[in-house]
């Protein structure tokens, strides 16, 4: 059974024109899917439509044999700007998850700890967000959506607004991650070397209305440096 299953999903905004045309896409767990195209030809849609935040107009998606709604709790979405509570540490911003799951204190605690391990930010566990680079802010997105234990993570343009060395930095770690962590990713880039970095498949849409005009498996063997 796959994890993500999308059959022929049109969408529409509005009356306006249609942006996905009866997309079939079927993504099975373990699988590091990046979406690239041109912009505007609805790579962030796919992922609107993946996490339930928007309803498709025409087709059918099914996460974990779920609706999106009903299966919220198995994702996490990582967004191209670091989203973290100012008035609260990086400790507690990765905490908030399971606060919210009201996982006991104890346990609550090592698993923070581990996560800003896992993320190398051990040593600025009590700074507050607007102390931290760029760079930073990202690894603390990243460990906060890793809190709950998604088994699908949803990621776009996570690494747009950084400088170039802590977006190489990024996904040497997530590379590692992903070679970890087992989890299912759907991944947005307007990088293709960066697409070809992390995944084990690329699909490449084209628009007017967004399809899929090719998808390919990536040789894991393919040397990276
Ligand atoms: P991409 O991520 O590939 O750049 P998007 O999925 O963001 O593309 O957008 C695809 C198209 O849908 C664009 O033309 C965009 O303007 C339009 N669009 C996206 N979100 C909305 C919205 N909430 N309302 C109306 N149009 C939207
Ligand atoms: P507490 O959870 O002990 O009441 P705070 O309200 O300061 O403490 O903490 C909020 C968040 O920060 C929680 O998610 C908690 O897991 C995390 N946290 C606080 N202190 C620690 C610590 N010493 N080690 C690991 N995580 C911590």
């Amino acid at each position: 059974v796959p994890q993500v299953e999308l059959s022929s999903v049109s969408k529409q905004y509005g009356n306006g024109r249609a942006i996905l045309d009866s997309l079939t896409l079927s993504i099975a767990k373990g699988e590091f899917v990046s979406l690239v195209g041109p912009s505007g030809c609805g790579k962030s849609t796919i992922l609107k439509l993946v996490s339930g935040l928007s309803p498709t107009t025409a087709g059918e998606i099914h996460v974990d044999g779920m609706s999106p709604e009903n299966a919220r709790e198995t994702m996490s979405f990582i967004f191209q700007e670091a989203t973290l509570l100012p008035w609260r540490t990086v400790r507690q911003n990765v905490g908030l998850g399971l606060e919210l799951e009201r996982v006991p204190r104890e346990r609550r605690h090592a698993k923070v700890n581990s996560l800003l391990d896992l993320v190398g930010l051990s040593h600025v566990g009590e700074a507050y967000p607007r102390e931290l680079s760029g760079g930073m802010k990202m690894r603390v997105s990243i460990a906060r959506a890793l809190a709950t234990g998604p088994r699908l993570l949803l990621m776009d343009e996570p690494f747009a607004a950084l400088d170039e060395i802590s977006r190489d930095r990024l996904n040497e770690e997530l590379l590692r991650l992903r070679e970890e962590q087992k989890w299912t990713v759907i991944f947005v880039t307007h990088s293709v070397a960066e697409a070809v970095f992390l995944s084990t498949r690329i699909v490449v849409l084209a628009s007017d209305p967004g399809r899929i005009h090719a998808d390919v498996a990536v040789d894991l063997a393919y040397p990276r440096t």
